[in-house]
């Protein structure tokens, strides 16, 4: 193992994919799935090694509709060694729902503009702030913080970098987590930030591939010493503000990249492609990821196979 080789484990230097599908993803696909069904798909995630796991958010039905019986999904969450279980809050009532679960990490969301809070939170920026504070003073859980729409706003359009390295200064969060959640960043956006913010605490990236920028930006979030990063199986997902956008980076294609130079992310990418493709299946139409579609290099099948196909193609 080359000491270029960054290995999972330690939450200080090691790097950690979360994947969000079982919430973000479902929350924007045009289907509502049964709680046991985001269930199993939590578990399936966790059996191919996923390390964190977004299962699901705490927010008000009425609002998001699809993340109705959370708690519902946790209950048939078969606990795997090695994955964190994580929901995702935006307020102390949120908070104290999550604590009645068995989950392992809070996910305190706030977006960096005034609009998105009011029209996704309805709260004030001040008094996002003062919740994610009150939850981070509380929480017996460790807590992300994860700051929205941190590079570009559907009401407020680009927002100012030092805007967010402000907002992030007033979190005393042990974990940072910056998300494009339109999907407009590039990628030496992306690198300036996450070296701004992280201020020796562990930074992560939350990235939609919306306009395509998604795999770019997250290499140049790891090499500005990225650590932790927000991915969907299969892409799955789109943007509440573009209906026709696709959803988060794929999973198994950010592992594909990663494990292709080098850095080990603990995850078996067979065992996930066979999760997108179960997903396809449940779904009954194509994913936005492309790795499950081409299938790994090199290939499950044999050699033979692979020339077999190929000549027939010709
Ligand atoms: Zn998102």
């Amino acid at each position: 193992m080359g000491s270029n080789r960054i290995v999972l484990g330690t939450v200080s230097r090691g790097l950690t994919i979360c994947d969000v599908g079982p919430r973000d993803g479902l929350q924007n696909e045009p289907e509502t799935l049964a709680p046991a069904t985001r269930s199993e798909l939590v578990n399936r995630l966790a059996a191919a090694g996923v390390p964190r796991i977004e299962a699901v958010s705490f927010v008000r039905t009425d609002r998001v509709p699809r993340m109705a019986g959370a708690e519902e999904v946790v209950a048939g969450v078969e606990r795997r060694e090695g994955t964190e279980y994580a929901g995702l809050v935006l307020n102390l009532k949120g908070y104290e729902r999550l604590r009645e679960t068995e989950l392992d990490r809070v996910d305190c969301t706030l977006a960096a503009t005034e609009s998105f809070n009011q029209r996704n939170g309805n709260m004030s920026l001040d008094q996002a702030v003062t919740q994610a504070q009150a939850i981070l003073g509380v929480s017996e859980l460790p807590v992300t913080a994860t700051v929205s729409v941190a590079f570009g706003c559907p009401f407020e359009g680009r927002v100012d970098p030092g805007r967010v390295v402000e907002l992030c200064a007033q979190l005393d969060a042990p974990e940072l987590v910056l998300a494009d959640t339109i999907g407009v960043a590039t990628p030496r956006l992306v690198g300036e930030l996450v070296r701004r913010v992280a201020n020796g605490r562990p930074v992560g990236v939350h990235l939609h591939n919306t306009r395509s920028t998604g795999y770019a930006n997250a290499v140049a979030a790891l090499e500005a010493g990225a650590t932790v990063f927000d991915t969907s199986i299969g892409g799955l997902g789109g943007c509440p503000y573009a209906p026709r956008a696709t959803g988060n980076i794929a999973t198994e294609d950010l592992v594909y990249l990663l494990e292709g130079d080098g850095i080990d992310t603990g995850i078996d990418l067979d065992a996930l492609v066979s999760v997108s493709e179960w997903l396809e299946g449940l779904l009954g139409r194509p994913l936005e990821g492309q790795v499950y579609r081409a299938g790994p290099f090199p290939s499950r099948t044999t050699p033979e196979a692979a020339s077999a196909s190929i000549s027939s193609a010709e």
